[in-house]
Formats: structure tokens, C-alpha cells, sequence
């Protein structure tokens, strides 16, 4: 409640960013709120405990960039080491990579072989699910690396957009969905 509650109040609609017709949705006065980025860190870790609250993953990781922000504290909070997934060619030794198609041309994510263990469970975070193929290009990362994704959690969801297909049987937490 208390995160989608700062998600409401803070969350600004930007239209033609960035390109026309397209709203962007801007989180940055969220990270900028203590109270704020408490609630939504603290909502977005319990994607990663049990019933009990107990941590059920070894790993977070975050796609560039703001699933940087808020996936270090999300890691920090559920007891778990943090692990980045990146754009093509910023990361500096030996990757899986993995590509996927936008609207216009496609992009490609890598993830350093040795970062997940086999065996690890595994939450992804990041800011917005759109399409969700910024999140099916993580899942197959992690899998690469023999690890299991235990689920994906989001600030925000855009529920006009048919991520729930591209992410098939994976489990979602959203704490605001719009649209
Ligand atoms: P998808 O791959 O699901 O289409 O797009 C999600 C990725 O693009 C995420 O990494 C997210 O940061 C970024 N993204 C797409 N649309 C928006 C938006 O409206 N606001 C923000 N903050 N990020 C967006």
C-alpha cells in the first residue's frame, strides 16, 4: 500500500519521449523520495521471500539501468548478492549474450558466464515491464548459466502491452499496473 501509494504520487508521465506517441513513464522522482524508494524497495524484495518472510533467492539481478538502482537494495534487503545484466559490449570479460527484437532493429543483453552460479535462484528487478522482451532476453541469460529464475519484479507494468506473453510461466510482481 505504502508503495503504490508513492508509485501514484510520484510517477510522471512524460508524452513523445522518446519518440512521438509514446508516454514515457519517468520513476525518477520515486528514487528521489526516501519514503518513497523505502516502500517500493521493501516491495519489491517481498517478490523474493516465502510465506514466512524468509529470503528464497541467492541473487538479484538487474537489467540496465534502473533495474541497477533498485535491484542492489532489493538484493541487500533479502540477503543476496547483486549481479548486473548489460548492453552490448560493457561488460568486460567472457558473456552470454542474447537478442531480441524492438519495434526498430534489436538489441542485445549480456550477462559474464561465471556471474550466476548453477543452481542459484535467481529474482530479476527492473523499473517497467513494456513488452517484456528486456525480460525474456534476462530469463534466458540466467537459464544459460544452469540457474533458475524464481521470478521477475517491477516497479510498474504497462498492462496494454502483451508482456505476460513473453513471459510465459515466470512469475510477475508488479507493484502498479497501468493502462
Ligand atoms: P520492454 O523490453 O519490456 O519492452 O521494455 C522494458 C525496458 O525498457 C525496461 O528496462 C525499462 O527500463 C524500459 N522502459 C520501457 N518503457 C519505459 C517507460 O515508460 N518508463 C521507464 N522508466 N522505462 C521504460
Amino acid at each position: 500500500v505504502a508503495a503504490r501509494e508513492a508509485l501514484d504520487r510520484l510517477i510522471r508521465d512524460v508524452p513523445d519521449f522518446p519518440e512521438p506517441g509514446v508516454v514515457f513513464k519517468d520513476i525518477t522522482p520515486v528514487l528521489a523520495d526516501h519514503a518513497g524508494l523505502a516502500a517500493v524497495v521493501a516491495g519489491l524484495a517481498e517478490a523474493g521471500r516465502d510465506e514466512q518472510g524468509r529470503s528464497v533467492v541467492d541473487t538479484v539481478v538487474g537489467m540496465e539501468a534502473r533495474g541497477f538502482i533498485l535491484g542492489a537494495p532489493v538484493a541487500l534487503a533479502l540477503g543476496a548478492g547483486f549481479v548486473p545484466v548489460r548492453k552490448a559490449g560493457k561488460l568486460p570479460r567472457e558473456t552470454h549474450a542474447v537478442s531480441y527484437d524492438l519495434e526498430y532493429g534489436s538489441a542485445t543483453l549480456e550477462l559474464h558466464t561465471d556471474a550466476v552460479r548453477a543452481g542459484s535462484r535467481v529474482l530479476l528487478v527492473d523499473d517497467v515491464l513494456a513488452t517484456g522482451g528486456t525480460a525474456r532476453a534476462t530469463v534466458e541469460l540466467v537459464e544459460r548459466c544452469g540457474a533458475t529464475v524464481v521470478g521477475v519484479a517491477v516497479l510498474m507494468d504497462l498492462a496494454f502491452l502483451p508482456w505476460r506473453d513473453a513471459l510465459g510461466e515466470v512469475a510477475v510482481t508488479t507493484l502498479l499496473s497501468v493502462g
